[in-house]
């Protein structure tokens, strides 16, 4: 039995899938659910697991350099993103992952098409690259302060356009270049992590209490969450409108750490164990050559 196999995975990740063509509503996903887990301590024996198992798989896909990884959290402030991917990756060989984050984009960024800026941080064959937000922003943040559009360089034509078309726009664009991605045999895997107002709340009171935490706050956190009604429903129509088949989005239940941090390690794990990695085959050339390179170091006085 290899490894993998010894590894069960625990959860159910249907009920995270955002089902592709079907209608998606956010109230119908609770932050708090931990199905499958059932304690802090049953979610970190997980999380230790998957880590294990998101090694091994990493090593895989860098032997088979043929698949890539591409994995995007979208989230409200707090929600956890950075503990996420600091705690599922902590296992992995550094080389084979990069992380890059999305601030607001510059100027030359703003001159071309919204996903020209990603394409330069796309994974290598082999490799895991990891989107702390994302090109998706231009579908949330841009959508609640429309504003931005106005420093976008739109045509007066397209500036005209009802806004709704200009989001769907933008959803069909994404559609379209995650499936580009996907026939280049990149997995596309989009986390979304749920966090309720309450817990958010309790997370910036924690921010805000202890002094070596003040550094995590900003005051446009705070000026954000005054817009929470308007940035669930852009989540809510993004994710309806781009949880595809090629690369659906997996809404994960964020008010509590350890699960939000378990379910994302499991899925990571489960979904790169099911691509077809291969260890490249050794001629019989290469073998000889082995052969020999053996018999020399044998033979070194
Ligand atoms: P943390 O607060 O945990 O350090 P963060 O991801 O919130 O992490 P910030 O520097 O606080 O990082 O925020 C980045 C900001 O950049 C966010 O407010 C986000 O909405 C904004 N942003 C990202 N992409 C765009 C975009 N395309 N247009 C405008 N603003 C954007
Ligand atoms: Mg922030």
């Amino acid at each position: 039995m290899s490894k993998k196999d010894e590894t069960p995975h625990r959860l159910d990740h249907e009920p995270f899938r955002a089902q592709p063509g079907k209608s998606f509503r956010l109230a119908d996903h609770d932050p708090r659910y931990s199905a499958g887990l059932k304690s802090k301590k049953e979610g970190r024996k997980a999380l230790a697991d998957d880590i294990d198992a998101l090694a091994d798989a990493q090593k895989r896909l860098w032997a088979d350099g043929r698949h890539s990884v591409l994995i995007i959290l979208q989230a409200m402030d707090a929600a956890g993103k950075d503990g996420t991917i600091r705690h599922v990756m902590s296992g992995v060989n550094p080389q084979g992952v990069a992380v890059h984050g999305f601030k607001a984009p510059n100027e030359e960024e703003r001159q071309h098409h919204f996903l020209w800026r990603p394409t330069r941080f796309l994974p290598r064959k082999g490799r895991i690259a990891i989107f702390n937000r994302s090109y998706y922003e231009e579908t949330l943040v841009v959508r609640v302060h429309p504003a931005f559009l106005d420093q976008q360089f739109l045509s007066a034509r397209r500036r005209e356009l009802p806004l709704e078309d200009l989001w769907r726009e933008r959803y069909e664009d994404i559609n379209a270049f995650e499936k580009a991605l996907v026939h280049n045999d990149t997995l596309v895997l989009k986390f979304f992590l749920n966090v309720s107002k309450d817990e958010q709340r309790e997370r910036f009171l924690d921010r805000l209490n202890e002094p070596d935490k003040h550094w995590k706050f900003s005051a446009a956190d705070l000026s954000e969450r005054g817009y929470w009604d308007d940035y669930q429903q852009a989540y809510q129509e993004m994710i309806a409108a781009t949880s595809t088949e090629h690369a659906p989005w997996y809404v994960i239940p964020a008010d509590r750490k350890w699960f939000a941090r378990a379910a994302v390690a499991d899925i990571i794990a489960e979904r790169i164990s099911h691509l077809d990695l291969r260890t490249p085959e050794v001629s019989d050339e290469d073998r000889e050559h082995l052969a020999q390179a053996r018999e020399a170091l044998m033979n070194e006085k």
